[in-house]
């Protein structure tokens, strides 16, 4: 059997119109022999009646801070709606289309209400549907615990259910259906030349999804690259290619170009706050441990993080700050605040161990007279921080540093 798994998010399946194009999407995956398994998001974003936000919103007029259980219960709504609908549609055109909520299709997760972890993912009912010809139609984002109880995977987490069926039911390959043409080197909106790339590796999307790129949910990416199952980024509007993510280092998948190029992609991520602890060198090293404790403790956590004897820095989410400096200054510290920055990230697999890449990123933000307020790297990154005022500037010029829109 040729299993497909077909995720459609929130945009594609909004109107009657465009799930008509969903539809001809999933016919023609039948035609070419494959067994599709349809996963949807809820319909449309944030004021559209069964959006998620706009049921989160409802919950949250009787309860600005309702419970996460409740909230699961009320989220769990979205996707039920948008996969009745979308298997009504399916039905219509002639398809024995069958309606599974995640609980149905085997998807077993931890009770960690709003935020919960697969834990299982038993595809038994999903094949045996299949083996009749039938085109299961999941609910995205929702699991279920051993006790029965609605979970939520976490907003974004429909990629998540299309990877894990697609793992569990060892899948030819995965389409993640967006309205988008692909995976992008850059923010379309900030560089008008960005480019739609053909093929990406599971690490390169994982760490700019992680930079603040809003391609695929990470964990998704993280599912699929365990079983080495192909994923397809693409639109349920055109007929483009889209974009493959997959192992690249596996010879057969890619050209060498791909392999070649330094960059991939120019992404980041706002909202941030730094923050400088002075500690009194006496202290010695367990005074710093009891900086991170104290967020580690707080649930907050910290990101471009430099330990120097006397100083820490790190960064934290804006929305998080108020929070951390009471409980720093709670504990006498003496604490300097950076507000309004932002880390603008470059990522490639091709960067390692490649000469005056670094060079090239550090050029790239001065010669615009960018302050870069830290810097932090990794085999396959190298990101600053810088003010949030030139965040677009540094983005379009670390692009056309790299090359990117050619
Ligand atoms: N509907 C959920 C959300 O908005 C899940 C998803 O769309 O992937 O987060
Ligand atoms: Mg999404």
């Amino acid at each position: 059997m040729r299993v497909i798994v077909q995720k459609f998010g929130g945009t594609s399946v909004a109107s009657p119109e465009v799930r008509e194009l969903v539809m001809r999407k999933i016919a023609k995956a039948r035609d070419q022999g494959f067994n599709p398994v349809v996963v949807v998001s809820a319909m449309g974003r944030q004021g559209a009646p069964y959006a998620t936000d706009t049921l989160i919103g409802v919950a949250r007029t009787a309860y600005k801070n309702i419970a996460a259980r409740e909230l699961d219960q009320i989220m769990y709504c979205g996707e039920m709606i948008s996969a009745v609908v979308m298997a009504g549609t399916l039905q219509a055109a002639g398809m024995d289309a069958v309606m599974l909520t995640g609980g149905h299709a085997g998807i077993i997760t931890d009770a960690n209400f709003t935020d919960a972890r697969i834990l299982k993912c038993d595809p038994t009912r999903l094949i045996s549907l299949l083996k009749q010809r039938k085109v299961p139609v999941v609910c995205g984002f929702q699991g279920m615990t051993a006790e029965n109880e609605f979970t939520t995977l976490g907003r974004g987490g429909s990629d998540t259910t299309a990877a894990a069926l697609g793992a569990a039911l060892n899948a030819e390959m995965v389409e993640i259906y967006t309205d988008v043409d692909g995976i992008m080197t850059a923010d379309p909106r900030i560089v008008n030349n960005a480019k739609i790339l053909d093929c990406i590796s599971y690490g390169e999307v994982c760490q700019l999804a992680h930079q603040g790129a809003k391609v695929i949910h990470p964990r998704a990416v993280e599912i699929a690259m365990q079983k080495n199952i192909p994923l397809i980024v693409k639109s349920t509007f055109s007929d483009a290619p889209g974009t493959l993510i997959t192992n690249i280092a596996k010879e057969d998948t890619v050209g060498a170009d791909v392999i070649d190029r330094v960059a991939t992609g120019v992404t980041y991520l706002t909202n941030i706050v730094q923050i400088k602890v002075q500690l009194d060198d006496a202290a010695g090293n367990d005074a710093s441990f009891q900086v991170f404790k104290t967020m580690a403790d707080s649930g907050i956590s910290v990101d471009l993080i430099n330990v120097h004897p006397g100083q820490i820095m790190f960064t934290i989410n804006a929305d998080h700050a108020e929070r951390a400096l009471v409980k720093l200054k709670r504990q006498g510290y003496e604490i300097e605040v950076l507000e309004n920055c932002a880390k603008v990230s470059v990522v490639g697999g091709g960067m390692r161990e490649v000469p005056g890449v670094m060079a090239s990123f550090i050029e790239a933000l001065t010669k615009n007279r960018i302050a870069i307020l830290q810097t932090v790297d990794s085999h396959t990154s190298i990101s600053a921080l810088v003010p949030h005022s030139d965040v677009e500037t540094a983005v379009k010029s670390l692009h056309e540093k790299f090359s990117l829109s050619n």
